[in-house]
């Protein structure tokens, strides 16, 4: 197996493997970049088919956290860990506090949160073992609400924010009333995204292969369903996928009828060129990594410690870093993506001389 010369190795920090017979733990710990501080990024179980594939999920979830925390002006650096096993049949208590014993050795330079196959229970368990741990905390959120810890309410409010931008740039205009959003997945941050949106006088049609899940958003806000078929391909204002990712692609892309695309699932684009097929389409893409950031920011605040009203001033940032990226796309005909992509670079790599006085500051506040 190929490391430093495998297609996903990016100039990563650190790598680390951790092997654990007794509780049958497999796990390796990706530090992509610190330059603007320790390396948080989610801890997913997941039964890969092989150690490669699991090295080149890590490696590349890895690097997409340094662009989503710079993007986001946070002081803080990408990494990901990947525990290697099925959630439902080999996950204990054991492994986990092994786990959490294996972070505790790499000193903070990567702290750990929620992700598939991991919960917050689970985070709380390798908490027993070590403090770099986030995402657990019971405290007041952005908007006054009590929290669990589960960012969910602080992304689907960044996205709502980050869709506004959105409109504004495309459509020129900031009153939503009657605004036709198509929403794919309303759970967590999908359903949160719709109550947003209808309180601002939208008018939504919503499919969720939960029938559950659907039926809600239809009884309790009004929203219209369609078919998984149809939900990407109504012609609507605004698309916004909140369930999966690789949903832009050959297939959809030159079927669509929308003119924005707004939504919070990770890893929206199936390639990197359907960045520029979106582009060449006049369709007006939010970049995921950059209107999805409001869980990360919840989360760093989480351990920093900071006001709601701190917390949402930071989230509300996401607007503004939109209408960035959607400016200089359209100056220099280089797509949203590519652009975002360049503007977390310049963040990144402008900060590699504070590294350390950043992990002190973020350290200290734990
Ligand atoms: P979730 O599991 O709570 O909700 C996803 C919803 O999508 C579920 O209701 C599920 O039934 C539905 N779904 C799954 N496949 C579908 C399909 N093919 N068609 C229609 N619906 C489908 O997850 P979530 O926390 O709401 O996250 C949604 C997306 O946003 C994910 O891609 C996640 O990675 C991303 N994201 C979430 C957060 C967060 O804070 N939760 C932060 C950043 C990014």
């Amino acid at each position: 197996m190929n490391v430093f010369s495998h297609p996903e190795f990016d100039n990563h920090e650190h790598l680390s493997f951790f092997c654990d017979p007794e509780t049958g733990l497999k796990a390796i710990v990706a530090i992509h970049n610190t330059s603007r501080g320790p390396a948080l990024g989610g801890c997913r179980m997941f039964p890969y088919a092989s150690d490669e594939e699991a090295l080149r999920d890590v490696l590349r979830l890895s690097r997409g956290m340094t662009y989503k925390s710079a993007l986001a002006n946070l002081d803080l650096g990408g990494g990901k860990s990947v525990i290697i096993g099925n959630p439902r049949t080999h996950k204990s208590d054991a492994l986990l506090e092994a786990m959490g014993r294996h972070l505790e050795g790499l000193g903070g330079q990567y702290i750990a949160a929620e992700d598939s196959g991991t919960s917050v229970p689970d985070l709380k368990i390798m908490g027993q073992h070590t403090k770099h741990v986030a995402g657990i905390v019971e405290r007041t959120a952005f908007d006054g609400q009590p929290s669990t810890g589960d960012p969910s309410p602080t992304t689907a409010y960044g996205t709502f924010v980050g869709l506004k931008a959105a409109v504004k740039h495309k459509l020129g205009r900031e009153d939503l009333t009657g605004l036709k959003v198509a929403i794919q997945g309303v759970g967590n941050v999908g359903y949160r995204l719709a109550r947003h949106l209808t309180e601002a006088g939208a008018e939504l049609w919503v499919h969720d292969i939960h029938q559950e899940n659907m039926q809600r958003a239809v009884d309790e806000l009004g929203a219209h369903a369609a078919s998984a078929e149809d939900i990407l391909l109504l012609p609507v204002d605004v698309i916004a996928p909140c369930a999966m990712g690789a949903v832009l692609n050959d297939d959809s892309i030159p079927r669509l009828k929308t003119t924005v695309i707004a939504g919070a699932a990770n890893n929206l684009l199936q390639r990197p060129d359907h960045d520029r097929a979106l582009k060449d389409r006049g369709i007006l893409y939010a970049p995921d990594f950059a209107i999805n950031a409001g869980g990360i920011i919840d989360v760093f605040y989480e351990r920093t410690g900071a006001s709601p009203e701190k917390v949402r001033a930071h989230v509300e940032g996401i607007g503004r870093t939109l209408a960035e990226i959607f400016m200089r796309s359209d100056r220099s005909c280089v797509p949203t993506g590519e652009v975002a992509n360049t503007i977390a670079e310049e963040r990144f790599r402008k900060h590699s001389g504070v590294a350390v006085a950043s992990r002190e500051r973020f350290s200290g506040a734990i």
